[in-house]
């Protein structure tokens, strides 16, 4: 095992042993809504999100996870990379980052607000949300994407209020 077992953030204990990397595919695997075909952001209606703009939308997973708040900023438009965005959206993506990033701080007992862009499942351009929890030195850092699935779902009524709250914030912005 490499030397991040012994990080403190590293999620699992016990024997363990790293996977064979494969060799490299023929092309890049494909991305679901590739050119905008079947994107399932781009068919999603307003109701699906839980905060819009006239360029962007705001949703979550759909249910609760691990960490406090989960959110995924994708434009209302179909892009794919950051680099694709016009200058005035990117202008104004910068704008909503840290309104949103803010909006999330502002709840009791969030750590940080991890801001994240991984893009490689779906092509349609989101940005990640994800809130940890303060005080707990083990969910620091980019780990917190792992923990995210491994500890229990918050409780459905905490979720929905932390949600409420994140509404109430960037509507009164
Ligand atoms: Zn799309």
């Amino acid at each position: 095992m490499p030397k991040v077992e012994e990080w403190d953030t590293f999620p699992f204990d016990g024997e363990m042993r790293t996977r064979a990397l494969r060799p490299p595919t023929e092309k890049e695997v494909a991305r679901q809504g590739e050119g905008g075909l079947d994107c399932r952001a781009c068919a999603a209606p307003d109701s699906a999100f839980i905060w819009t703009t006239q360029r962007w939308r705001l949703r979550t997973l759909g249910q609760p996870s691990g960490m406090p708040v989960v959110l995924l900023l994708d434009p209302r438009a179909h892009y794919a990379e950051p680099g694709d965005l016009p200058d005035e959206m990117a202008a104004e993506l910068g704008t909503l980052l840290a309104r949103i990033e803010r909006a999330v701080r502002l709840i009791d007992g969030i750590g940080r607000v991890h801001v994240c862009r991984w893009g490689d499942g779906s092509e349609h351009l989101h940005w990640w949300f994800m809130a940890r929890p303060a005080r707990f030195p083990q969910l620091i850092g980019s780990f917190a994407a792992i923990w995210d699935d491994i500890l229990p779902p918050m409780p459905e009524a905490v979720w929905r209020d932390n949600l409420a709250q994140v509404i109430r914030e960037l509507s009164s912005a």
